[in-house]
């Protein structure tokens, strides 16, 4: 039997899991029972939706032997098994999404050690504990059975064998005994029937294992010891127990090993419905954000169950785009069971369960806002995102939903604040919710814009990411407040004679002003004078409507046309830059145009922008300099 290789990237873990001493290698048979347990699901399912694939259910279960004499664990399932080209495909490769995560850890430079037990490793990590693996596997679709056999590095074997049982015997040939490598504990009930309670209780399916009791027969006065097939586990689907017996180390190890995460979860939310569609619903928000959340290839959803089996994976239509991170299960009897994707999503009671589990998810998280500030924050920080695009999509339609859980900066104490503690700060007389946009806190801290709002004793909200601007473009509006970024239109600062005196001094100046506009031509709608600034000579604002924060992002996506917003140079009149642009008038009016080519690159710069044309600007500042200093 000509002899296959692993595929390069199922090396390296398979390489490590060989050669890992590693003290909390338990987990082997976690993983083990896992895939067993997931393979009964398969089964069971398939006979429970197809005439042809009829089973009974006793007929399900997990049997572990174990042979001191010969070193070997067993563990027999009667679940779907795999036909030559699943063998080929799942076990010769790493397909698994917890795997790629390991190896990417590993990749990052994580140390092996740590991780290996917290994470789900899958299949491999049998090779902790086994110098030689047998799969013997029949498909409940397959009348061929298989066997795939391999010592680990030096690749694997595919054959036919008989197999009259539809279902999946892993055999493990463990490794040497040694002083630091103590396998044969593996051999022991004991070890085994505490491993099982401590990671598969829950199964939902038997795991039985021949076991020596004592017992007293019938008539007999001496007990005797005896051997007899006993389940190790008790059955009940943790999301069935009550919360009250269920400890927090329970939850955990639940989540990690079901959802392969090597954290805990951020939060655990367990609750039961009764009524009009009842259900058992066991959610977790992870404690970090997950490594390919933010690109295509994250599959959101929640496990569906129906009375208890297992009906699909990642059902997505049971969780709000914006609730995305939330990973979990629902288990609910009033399903139909046959219930396919497509049809998942026009179900009316699937519907009703979604709204549901979205209002939980929802109370949950303003609970959290409202109790766990620190915690909440921490949770921001990984998803918040997602809320605020969820703000944005569908046109704005749940910004109701969301606007209260949204967190900001802002420059009251540069800490996170809600839209609702801001406006409940805001001074008197104060009407719109201030913002400014930029890449940092820093940058936006140095905008020349900044120094008068704040001086008037306004709090900004920091806008650093991409969406913040259209999403408060959507709301529009947070308690009848309007947003308003101090970087756009009329910002209404002035009082009633700081207003008429800006207006003399506009009128006094108008030829300047114009001269400077047709100097620049189309590069800016209108050079005006500024009451916005304080302290800095210039700064560019846009006007309602598309601001200068949105044309860089729209620029930015693909196959986007490109967008501009108007631009306005504003000059401050109490800077002496103005005085002197005055005198220039005056005295070298021909020079004008390059002052205010000058300004107006500058105000770019400030904005993130690039200088239209570095070369020419730079000649410009060296012109400049060379001439202050001739006489
Ligand atoms: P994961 O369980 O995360 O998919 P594993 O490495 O644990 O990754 O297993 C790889 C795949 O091998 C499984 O997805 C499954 O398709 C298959 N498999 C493993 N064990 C069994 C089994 N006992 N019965 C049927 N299929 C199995
Ligand atoms: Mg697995």
């Amino acid at each position: 039997m000509a002899k296959k290789q692993f595929k390069a990237e199922s090396k390296r873990l398979l390489d490590l899991m060989i050669h890992s001493i590693y003290t909390n290698r338990d987990i082997f048979l976690r993983e083990l029972i896992s895939n067993a347990s997931d393979a009964l699901d398969k089964r069971y399912y398939l006979s429970l939706t197809d005439e042809n694939h009829k089973v009974d259910k006793d007929q399900l279960k997990i049997r572990i032997d174990l042979d001191k004499e010969n070193r070997t664990i067993t563990l027999t399932d009667t679940g779907i098994g795999m036909t030559q080209q699943e063998l080929e495909n799942n076990l010769g490769t790493i397909a698994h999404s917890g795997s790629l995560e390991f190896r990417q850890k590993l990749e990052e430079g994580a140390s092996d050690v740590d991780i290996i037990g917290q994470f789900g490793v899958g299949f491999y990590s049998a090779f902790m504990v086994a110098q030689r693996i047998i799969v013997e596997t029949r498909s409940a679709t397959d009348d061929q059975a298989y066997s795939w056999i391999s010592s680990g590095e030096d690749g694997y074997t595919i054959a036919p064998i008989m197999k009259e049982e539809v279902g999946t015997r892993i055999i493990l040939e463990l490794k040497e005994e040694s002083d630091d490598d103590k396998v044969n504990q593996y051999l022991e009930e004991y070890t085994i029937r505490s491993l099982i309670k401590k990671y598969s209780d829950y199964v939902r399916w038997p795991i039985q294992m021949e076991v020596e009791t004592t017992r007293t027969a019938e008539g007999k006065d001496e007990p005797e010891t005896v051997r007899e097939l006993q389940t190790l586990n008790s059955m009940v689907p943790l999301w069935k127990r009550s919360k009250s017996e269920i400890t927090e180390e329970e939850y955990d190890e639940f989540y990690k090993s079901k959802f392969t995460d090597w954290e805990k979860p951020a939060k655990v939310i367990h609750y039961s419905v009764e009524g009009n569609i009842s259900y058992n619903a066991l959610l977790f928000i992870p404690a970090k954000t997950p490594y390919n959340f933010y690109s295509a290839d994250y599959e959101p959803g929640l496990q569906l169950y129906c009375k208890g089996v297992f009906i699909m994976d990642k059902a997505k239509d049971l969780l709000p785009d914006y609730f995305r991170f939330v990973r979990g299960l629902i288990d609910s009897d009033d399903l139909n069971l046959n219930i396919s994707r497509e049809i998942l999503q026009q179900d009316r009671q699937m519907k009703t369960l979604a709204r549901n589990v979205e209002k939980k998810i929802k109370s949950t998280l303003e609970d959290m806002l409202k109790n766990e500030r620190e915690k909440y924050e921490e949770f921001f920080r990984n998803f918040g995102l997602s809320l605020k695009f969820g703000v944005y999509q569908d046109y704005g339609m749940h910004k109701d939903q969301l606007q209260d859980l949204l967190l900001f900066k802002s420059t009251y104490k540069d800490e996170y604040t809600t839209l609702d503690e801001y406006v409940s700060r805001m001074k008197e007389g104060q009407d719109q919710i201030y913002f400014a946009s930029g890449e940092t806190i820093e940058q936006i801290r140095r905008l020349p814009q900044m120094e008068k709002v704040l001086d008037k004793g306004y709090e900004v909200l920091y806008f650093t990411d991409d969406v913040d601007e259209f999403a408060a473009n959507i709301m529009m509006e947070y308690k009848e407040k309007k947003f308003k970024s101090i970087n756009q239109g009329d910002l209404d600062l002035d009082d009633e004679q700081e207003k008429k005196a800006k207006e003399e001094k506009t009128q006094e100046n108008k030829p300047l002003l114009e001269k400077m506009k047709e100097a620049l031509g189309d590069k800016v709608k209108e050079v005006r004078l500024s009451s916005r600034l304080k302290s800095h000579p210039v700064c560019l604002v846009s006007d309602e409507g598309l601001s200068m924060e949105m044309e860089k992002v729209l620029n930015q996506m693909p196959n986007q046309n490109e967008v501009r917003a108007g631009r306005i140079l504003e000059i401050n009149p109490d800077h002496p830059i103005f005085a002197t642009l005055q005198k220039v008038q005056q005295v070298h009016p021909e020079m004008i145009g390059d002052y205010a080519d000058l300004l107006y690159s500058q105000a770019l710069l400030i904005e993130g922008f690039k200088v239209e044309d570095p070369i020419d600007y730079a000649n410009k500042i060296c012109d400049l300099m060379i001439r202050s200093n001739q006489n």
